[in-house]
């Protein structure tokens, strides 16, 4: 099976996890520090709090952010269930905003008639989370300028767009959000095994999360309600939990770093390949914003239906049964069972429904060779 997406690993990355395994901190040492280090300077944030997962930094984003209950958080109803998952642990309320039908992220125009509505139902959201899909940046020139009209604040879920840009600068420098999130899951574009981090200009956010991340525990005195009882004296200030990341995964996370442009250029010679291979077919290919520089995550492609002759079921799995491992991002979160119970139905955000009536991801990782990609085109045109 060709999989939709798969981490590459090096001999560096190796060595890189075993010496940690022989030094003295497998957690709690130097080489979290560095990796934050790592990946604040490489897309120009000022801060960095790496944690165990992207559904973890989410989570104490919106904490940092002041999220609860009563509040509201939107996202996009194409997303994977995590960045709306963040609003419900924080007792928060969620809803979506429909997607564009070109770009598949959260669209600007239904989120200002949306806004427009909530301003005079005193329903306004206290965060937005735009949803890099696929690594393509949202239009966050327009999403910042509503937030500045309607007093949101936002969190970039840019698990999909480590190394991807906008409007020339590296996706995660902040200029558009509060916080900016990254997931390091196999499938991603660089790989902890697990994790993701938060980043931020903020140093009071930063040194939220990074409470928050482990335990709500300060050794500063500074923080503290009162003098140290002696050197082994740690105080308590709030409700914090277990969210870090160890040094394993770091050390592989500083390693990967090294090769996350390689990686991404790579996407795009798949991609600019795929395009071309694909340009006959009764597909709609994908759509690269002219200001944006995808990160390339994934290479989704939509069934021209009324031109075919098979359901977009019978196409995924006659792929699935030529040993291509495609795969479908994402089911409409609005329509997920915990999201029906909360009152949202089938028919809420049209968009997203006719995107998820239609998407495929094609296979798309770095390494990939352009002999596999062949094999994926095959099948494809096969199937059609
Ligand atoms: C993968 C992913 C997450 C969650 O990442 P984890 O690191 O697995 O917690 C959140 N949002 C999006 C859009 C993702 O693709």
């Amino acid at each position: 099976m060709i999989p939709y997406g798969r981490q590459d690993i090096t001999q560096a990355d190796i060595d890189a996890v075993t010496t940690v395994l022989t030094s003295d901190f497998l957690t709690q040492g130097p080489m979290v520090p560095r990796f934050e280090a790592c990946v604040a300077s490489k897309v120009g944030a000022r801060h960095a709090v790496a944690v165990n997962s992207a559904t973890s930094a989410l989570h104490i984003a919106c904490l940092a952010l002041g999220l609860g209950p009563g509040d509201c958080l939107w996202t996009s109803p194409i997303t994977f269930v995590a960045s709306a998952n963040c609003a419900r642990y924080c007792g928060a309320n969620v809803d979506f905003v429909d997607i564009n039908p070109r770009t598949y992220n959260l669209d600007p125009i239904a989120l200002k008639a949306k806004l427009e509505q909530a301003d005079q139902n005193g329903t306004l959201p206290k965060i937005v989370i735009p949803v890099h899909l696929c690594g393509q940046s949202c239009d966050m020139e327009a999403i910042h300028a509503l937030s500045q009209e309607y007093g949101f604040h936002i969190v970039e879920d840019a698990s999909h767009a480590i190394g991807g840009k906008y409007l020339g600068s590296y996706i995660g420098d902040g200029r558009y959000s509060d916080i900016a999130i990254f997931s390091f899951h196999p499938v991603k574009i660089v790989t902890t095994a697990e994790g993701g981090i938060a980043l931020t200009n903020s140093e009071e956010l930063a040194a939220r999360m990074a409470s928050l991340r482990s335990h709500g525990i300060t050794r500063d005195p500074e923080e503290m309600t009162h003098v140290p009882d002696g050197p082994w004296y740690y105080e308590q200030i709030e409700l914090g939990y277990n969210y870090r990341m160890t040094e394993l995964q770091a050390a592989l996370g500083v390693s990967q770093m090294d090769r996350l442009d390689t990686y991404v250029a790579r996407r795009h010679e798949l991609a600019h390949r795929y395009d071309a291979l694909l340009a006959e077919l009764p597909v709609t290919i994908p759509w690269q914003l002219p200001d944006a520089y995808s990160g390339l995550h994934l290479y989704v492609i939509r069934l021209k239906l009324d031109q075919l002759k098979k359901t977009h079921s019978q196409v995924f799995a006659s792929l699935r049964a030529a040993g291509i491992g495609v795969n479908l991002h994402y089911i409409p979160v609005h329509i997920q069972p915990y999201y029906r119970a909360l009152g949202f139905n089938p028919g809420d955000f049209p968009e997203s429904e006719r995107y998820y009536a239609e998407a495929i991801s094609l296979p798309m990782y770095a390494s990939m060779s352009f002999v596999q990609q062949n094999e994926v085109v095959s099948a494809l045109k096969e199937s059609l």
